[in-house]
């Protein structure tokens, strides 16, 4: 119901998770032994009890059916980076009619024909076989259009042999990883009371573009790339920053409202939603939830923002970089560590200099991107992102930290053995007697850091719009588990058992004094835009590692096999899977750009050019004609001539480029980054110049003035 057919607007509570299967519904469909059994699974990350998957296959099967479901699915996130499912009927044959069945098999395990999904060289197609097995943790929910209904249940998928293929089964493993070690060091403070597991919080900020529908069509980029592969820049771009948390137009909000809408019923508690930087960019950010489960509602909030933009007559562009010359979008990646009864364990309390346990765990993180910022570097690589990341408008490919002044301060004096004091964050005075005193966040904003600590949280801003957040957190999860096995390592053996008081603190001093002096050079709170900390961060010695080709082999390295190893996140083999599937995915996006930018520029662009090279040779023949000399006009087409002839050598050699396929995915990508990506910039920048003198009538594509300022 809407607020036309009511006058009033449905509460969010009222909708919200109503086409979840979670409390109430659970509650109402389950015996309580049965609900207990399953929430110590959902809560306590237990392994399911078998014997439970009956009932809660029927009582599954009798919710989905009160709410129209015909179909069932097991959902899950293959390497493709996209969701996948594949539908089964609950009907089932019976004496001449039909019932609609569901049973524990049919909810636990799954066996879709996957032979077509990409494994990087796991799953030979031979033993073609992949399975899905039911996650309980994260809710069963209905996915409604506006005439079906299907349930669909979050599964993990992994081969015939057991080994992952796809994004869900790493991360739940590195949830469990980072959980082990993190109680090991609660265990050193005794703070481990009552705890059995920590979690992993992730809250993802999602920006994307809005545009109008009617540009999409006729833009075959848009249409198979998801961006523009040419387009002369608008006259207007960001320059007088009206866009951003501008108000929100009409249309714009009718489509929000739909989306978030949408997003209650199936549980995802869509928080803040505003007009971003660049002009027809939005963003929506959810409220922080587990990881698994943040992890599949950002899946299903990206597949949600696409369905609803086209009930509005719009497309919704999640890609990197849609337009060029104005900002990109990414997805600020919110990240902490919390104990299962609710403590954060990177939100320091009252004195930060006491609060040694919250250092330890900050410290560790800090750490862990010191270490490891070329495998936090290398999980969030795309062609898209390639695009964003050191182009001024987003973090740099280089990882470092920004902690803020007052944590900054905290650890120049544990270099020095301290600390013995906390500069408070204090008052911040707003210079109006009216307005409140706000006390100041310590964790001061730092938009141009890839990795900052805001307060009680780590944001991990590199990550990029259009990609699913679970391979960066099981990467960030992974070297967080690493360090923080090294911190407690080292605690437990300087401390010894039962330390006094006086002897957990001069040990945790000591080894925090290490720990900073070691991993300092990773932190850096100034202006990452800027060409000298560039010149700075490679003096510290951190790796820069602008492009895919460069970042992707950092996974690669027998280093890093053995850490992912080492936590039983992914065995080598699985790694290896992900590095070759990453340069697939590299060389195969850039392939199809190359191909469609050649194409509409043949299709398009040259005949626009020649129609007006015709217009201007008849106008030149007229005028002349009768007698009068038209030097400008003459000028004016020997130029389109020549135009038109650098425009042909360009499309050339893009297609010559793109045909080279000598190597393997590796060494192609470093042909595709070295000779291809600079010949499709170079016939664009021939295309985007013609653009500009191309007749309206004549110019057949819709152009950047369009489709970012129309609403
Ligand atoms: P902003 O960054 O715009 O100031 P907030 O800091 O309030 O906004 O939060 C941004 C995102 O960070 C939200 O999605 C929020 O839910 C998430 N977030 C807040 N606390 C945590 C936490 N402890 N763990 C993970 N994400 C968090
Ligand atoms: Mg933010």
């Amino acid at each position: 119901m809407n607020v036309q057919e009511t006058g009033v607007a449905t509460l969010a509570s009222e909708i919200f998770g109503s086409l979840t299967f979670t409390g109430d519904a659970m509650r109402r469909h389950l015996p309580s032994d049965v609900y207990d059994k399953l929430q110590q699974t959902v809560r306590l990350g237990q392994p399911v009890d078998a014997s439970i998957a009956p009932l809660v296959a029927s009582a599954m099967k009798a919710w989905a059916l009160e709410h129209g479901a015909t179909h069932y699915t097991h959902w899950f996130q293959p390497l493709t980076g996209h969701t996948a499912e594949k539908h089964d009927a609950f009907l089932s044959p019976s004496d001449g009619g039909a019932v609609e069945q569901f049973s524990a098999d049919q909810l636990i395990q799954g066996e879709p024909d996957a032979s077509s999904f990409p494994s990087g060289g796991i799953r030979e197609t031979f033993e073609a076989r992949g399975y899905t097995a039911w996650d309980a943790t994260s809710p069963a929910f209905i996915f409604k259009t506006p005439d079906s209904a299907t349930l669909c249940i979050p599964t993990a998928f992994v081969s015939w042999t057991g080994e992952a293929l796809d994004k869900k089964t790493p991360l739940l493993r590195s949830i469990e990883a980072v959980s082990k070690q993190a109680l090991r060091i609660l265990r050193v403070f005794g703070t481990d009371a009552g705890v059995s597991h920590v979690k992993t919080t992730i809250g993802s900020e999602q920006e994307y573009f809005l545009i109008d529908r009617r540009f999409f069509e006729r833009r075959e980029d848009l249409r198979l790339c998801g961006r523009t592969l040419f387009g002369a820049a608008a006259p207007k771009g960001h320059q007088l920053e009206d866009h951003y948390f501008g108000a929100i137009a009409e249309r714009v909000m009718a489509f929000m409202t739909e989306t978030e809408r949408r997003l209650f019923e199936l549980g995802v508690p869509a928080k803040t939603r505003h007009n971003e930087v660049a002009p027809s960019q939005y963003e929506l950010a959810p409220v922080f939830e587990d990881a698994n489960v943040a992890t599949d509602h950002q899946m299903i909030t990206m597949q949600i923002l696409r369905t609803v933009a086209e009930h509005h007559g719009f497309v919704c562009l999640l890609h990197e970089k849609p337009f060029a010359g104005i900002n990109g979008s990414g997805k600020h990646n919110n990240w902490s560590l919390a104990t299962d009864t609710g403590v954060n364990l990177l939100d320091p309390r009252e004195e930060t200099h006491t609060n040694m346990q919250f250092l330890v765990f900050l410290m560790a993180v800090v750490r862990a991107v010191d270490l490891h910022g070329d495998l936090l570097r290398a999980s969030i690589a795309s062609p898209g992102n390639d695009h964003r990341l050191g182009a001024n408008e987003a973090p740099p490919a280089i990882m470092s930290v920004y902690l803020g002044e007052m944590l900054s301060d905290i650890l120049a004096q544990l270099a020095q053995g301290g600390p013995h004091s906390t500069k408070k964050g204090g008052q911040l005075h707003l210079g109006a007697h009216t307005l409140p005193h706000l006390p100041r966040h310590s964790g001061d904003r730092n938009r141009t850091s890839p990795f900052a600590f805001t307060g009680n949280k780590f944001e991990f801003r590199a990550v990029g719009s259009s990609d699913s957040i679970a391979w960066p957190n099981t990467v960030l999860n992974t070297i967080a588990a690493e360090s923080l096995d090294y911190m407690a390592t080292e605690l437990e053996r300087r401390s010894g058992k039962k330390p006094t008081p006086a002897k957990l603190e001069a040990v945790v001093k000591a080894l925090l004094k290490e720990v900073v002096k070691q991993h300092r050079r990773v932190v850096f709170d100034g202006d990452n835009y800027r060409a000298e900390w560039h010149k700075e961060a490679e003096r510290r010695g951190l790796p820069n590692l602008p492009t895919t080709p460069d970042a992707i082999p950092r996974l690669g390295t027998k280093a890093a096999q053995a850490l992912f190893d080492k936590y039983a996140v992914l065995n080598p083999r699985e790694l290896e899977a992900r590095v070759e599937v990453s340069f697939e995915r590299y060389n195969r996006t850039l392939g199809i750009e190359a191909r469609t930018l050649a194409s509409m520029l043949k299709r398009e662009v040259l005949p626009a050019g020649l129609r007006f090279q015709t217009e201007l040779g008849a106008a030149v023949s007229a005028s002349e004609g009768v007698g009068v000399p038209c030097p400008d006009v003459k000028a004016q087409l020997r130029h389109v001539v020549a135009g038109l002839a650098q425009l042909r050598q360009a499309i050339a050699a893009v297609e010559a480029a793109e045909r080279h396929a000598a190597g393997d995915a590796a060494e192609q990508s470093k042909h595709v980054r070295d000779k291809l990506v600079p010949a499709m910039a170079a016939a664009r920048a021939v295309s985007d110049e013609l653009e500009q003198f191309i007749p309206d009538d004549l110019w057949p594509l819709p152009r950047y003035s369009e489709m970012l300022f129309v609403k």
